[in-house]
């Protein structure tokens, strides 16, 4: 038997001791332990840009496939000051669960950048994306591995990656990643897919619990592109958002946030940021709205939020995680003996991939969906997902992550039992 891995890094020790503990929990094979706990690749690269000042500086990138047994590796590439090895293959194994219990055909994956993206300008973004590119471009394909947006990154670094990789190719192949904007081989839908896929995770939430989402009030912690569409989502279907935030900090309205005028701020800035929002919003400037009194709570913003010093100041009774990682598991620990219910990133933000998944078969056939067909399709998907962990998760009596996990492992292993262990 191989020794247990173990990281000093949060993100991928969380994952893999849920893994571990998941894949005890249902009699995993030590062989097949042995070969998900690690990745099938990692790659890293220095990435030389010369800075709009004249100077050179060299930036470290990085892409993980960790499984591939159920098709090509997909996951985002994000740009943070955050971004290592050990969390892009803590990201990766998330997505492997992440494809495998939203159904899709796709491995898991995930890269990124380590940069401050919001102090560097547009053209040193595009020097650094294509560079990137190139020396990634031997691993991406339509059926290897698919990018995608994540944490700092939008259409706009897709469409440089694509450019890059089908100068080098010589053909375009818009397959290749998805994310992409809808003028240029996107999909209706896919922006906003994510917090859609959030959003509804919550309402069907509080469907079980038999309550009307105009009783309901939430706060949503990040107000980028997860975060944002959570918030519209929820506030559409009548659920009082009483608070939002992003880095300029957290806005606070007992009568309820308006989600719209958020939007125009978000718009106008060159950040995309909530600078202001508090005088045109008219609500509160407060520090953060992961204390703050709601019933509902959606981290969209980024890991390690919920942690061991700040999980006993939670006052929300559910949370819906739209952040890859927000709960540490020591956090998770203080929620669980409070009687706090989670809905696990992997299940709640799985809106995306699945997103994704449709762009790239639209793109495979060179077909395209109406807005209104993607968002049924997406709904019923999550819908039928998260009602899958709810009931698996009440007939073994274990919490929704646990659960999930364990569907999402079993998957995994079956098609790695048919496909074989090894070359
Ligand atoms: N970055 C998103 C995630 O973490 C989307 C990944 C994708 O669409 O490939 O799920």
């Amino acid at each position: 038997m191989q020794a247990r891995r173990k990281s000093s890094n949060v993100l991928l020790d969380t994952a893999l001791q849920e893994f571990y503990g998941a894949a005890d929990e249902m009699g995993l094979s030590e062989r097949l332990i042995s070969i998900l706990s690690r990745s099938e690749r990692q790659v890293k690269v220095s990435i030389p840009v010369e800075m709009d000042d004249g100077s050179v500086e060299v930036y470290d990138g990085y892409r993980v496939q960790h499984s591939t047994a159920l098709g090509p590796s997909k996951g985002g590439i994000r740009y943070d000051l955050g971004v290592d090895m050990d969390e892009c293959e803590a990201l990766a194994m998330l997505m492997t669960w992440k494809c495998s219990l939203a159904g899709i055909p796709y491995g898991g994956g995930k890269g990124g950048i380590c940069c401050d993206p919001l102090n560097m300008s547009a053209r040193e973004k595009e020097k650094l994306t294509r560079t990137y590119a190139a020396r990634i471009e031997p691993l991406i394909g339509r059926w290897s591995d698919v990018p995608a947006p994540d944490m700092n990154s939008s259409g706009q670094e897709m469409v440089w990656i694509l450019d890059t990789v089908s100068k080098m190719r010589g053909h375009l192949e818009p397959s290749i990643l998805t994310g992409k904007p809808v003028t240029f081989w996107g999909s209706f839908g896919r922006n906003e897919a994510t917090g859609r896929g959030v959003a509804t995770c919550g309402l069907e939430l509080m469907r079980i619990l038999g309550r009307n989402p105009e009783d309901v009030t939430a706060v949503v912690q990040g107000f980028g592109n997860v975060g944002s569409y959570t918030a519209k989502t929820l506030n559409d279907a009548g659920v009082k958002i009483v608070g939002i935030s992003d880095i300029t900090g957290g806005y606070y309205s007992s009568g309820g946030i308006d989600i719209h005028k958020a939007f125009e701020v978000i718009r106008k800035n060159p950040k995309k940021l909530l600078t202001g929002f508090e005088a045109v919003g008219n609500c509160e400037k407060i520090d953060d709205v992961l204390f703050t009194e709601a019933e509902f709570l959606f981290p969209c913003a980024r890991d390690g939020v919920i942690n061991q010093d700040t999980a006993a100041k939670v006052r929300a009774r559910y949370i819906v995680e739209g952040a890859n990682g927000p709960t540490t598991p020591e956090g998770e620990e203080i929620l669980d003996d409070a009687g706090v219910l989670i809905v696990p990133d992997f299940l709640a933000n799985s809106g995306g991939v699945i997103g994704s998944y449709f762009e790239w078969a639209q793109n495979l056939q060179g077909a395209f969906w109406t807005e209104e067909e993607y968002n049924n399709k997406l709904v019923h998907i999550m819908k039928g997902n998260f009602r899958r962990v709810w009931d698996y998760a009440e007939a073994k009596r274990v919490k929704m992550r646990r659960a999930a996990t364990m569907t999402a492992i079993q998957r995994v292993a079956d098609v790695i039992a048919m496909r074989g262990m090894f070359l």
